[in-house]
């Protein structure tokens, strides 16, 4: 079961609970980058391809944020007709393709909507998605919340149709999905930002942000969450694990285990937060310290990449 963790956002109560689900299993080589991010796509892809040895399952973590002003879902997940013929026969091809150095398990009972109508939410009550990116273990479940608008950027649809999925080949969204683009209708940063793009306020008191960071995809999303305790980076799969992201940034993302004491599970991820107060930091990454990080870490003297930089290896999936 989901285990939620408590907030205050100018002493109203803001609600975050992490939800699995399933899993997904890629590659060795696709896991930790076997060819360099500037090998050529297509290089890395048959390379993936063609390793036979398949990592360690991950989570495929989902967010709801019950805000006071309406409830929030980072990312859609996966849903278990990926695993289904019936629902490729638009396109069999992409479907034997994906399924071959993509693996998804996930029962009906794990899907997002079937988790929070069982925490007593139901789908209709969702105020908008945000999509960190539309890979198919994100995006999936994004068609029970015709309702809510949908949060992504242009720059994720070119990406997404120039690798296969034409616009009416999408299986996420139809014309009735209420689309938004952050890179239309968000606000630029002012000065130089490196990592940090157009910001939408989602909320009106600016305590929720959806902020197009692209690295592991040229449309990619972090959602920004400033809360009176802690402020709380989603930021999908800029990681894949906390051994891969930068420590110093302290960045809370879709991780299994604390990068500061690794004293956390899987489900309770958001507990990382008080973690980090225990381990002296400071529990606040602001989006100043967050920016100044990436500057530091791209010009480092041990020369490792920043988390935006490790993740544009990770391109793929
Ligand atoms: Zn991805």
């Amino acid at each position: 079961m989901s285990q939620s963790v408590e907030f205050t956002i100018k002493g109203a109560p803001v609600r975050v609970t992490p939800i699995q689900t399933g899993t997904i299993t890629i590659k060795r080589c696709h896991h930790t980058c076997c060819l360099p991010e500037r090998a050529p796509m297509t290089a890395r892809f048959a390379a993936i391809l063609a390793d036979r040895r398949w990592a360690d399952p991950l989570p495929i973590w989902t967010f709801m944020i019950e805000h006071p002003e309406g409830i929030f879902i980072v990312d859609a997940g996966a849903t278990p007709d990926f695993n289904d013929d019936a629902s490729w026969t638009h396109d069999p091809g992409a479907g034997k393709l994906l399924r071959s150095f993509l693996r998804i398990d996930v029962g009906e009972r794990e899907t997002l909507p079937a988790q929070i109508d069982a925490l007593g939410i139901p789908a209709a009550d969702v105020s908008a998605v945000v999509l960190t990116h539309q890979h198919i273990d994100h995006t999936a479940s994004v068609p029970a919340f015709e309702h809510a608008d949908t949060w992504t950027t242009e720059a994720e649809d070119r990406a997404a149709a120039q690798t296969g999925s034409c616009p009416w080949r999408w299986r996420w969204r139809t014309d009735q999905t209420r689309i938004r683009h952050i890179d239309n209708e968000g606000i630029e940063p002012a000065g130089a930002t490196r990592g940090l793009r157009a910001t939408v306020d989602l909320v009106a008191d600016g305590s929720l942000r959806a902020i197009h960071t692209p690295g592991h995809t040229p449309g990619s999303v972090s959602v920004a969450l400033a809360t009176d305790q802690v402020e709380i980076w989603f930021t999908g799969d800029t990681s894949f694990t906390a051994d891969t992201m930068n420590r110093r940034l302290q960045l809370l993302a879709y991780t299994p285990t604390c990068p500061q004491c690794g004293g956390f599970t899987d489900t309770s991820m958001v507990e990382a937060c008080s973690c980090r107060r225990t381990t002296g930091t400071t529990p606040n990454v602001s989006r100043r310290q967050w920016r100044d990080g990436l500057e530091l870490d791209r010009h480092n003297s041990r020369g490792e990449r920043s988390v935006v930089g490790r993740a544009e290896q990770n391109g793929l999936e």
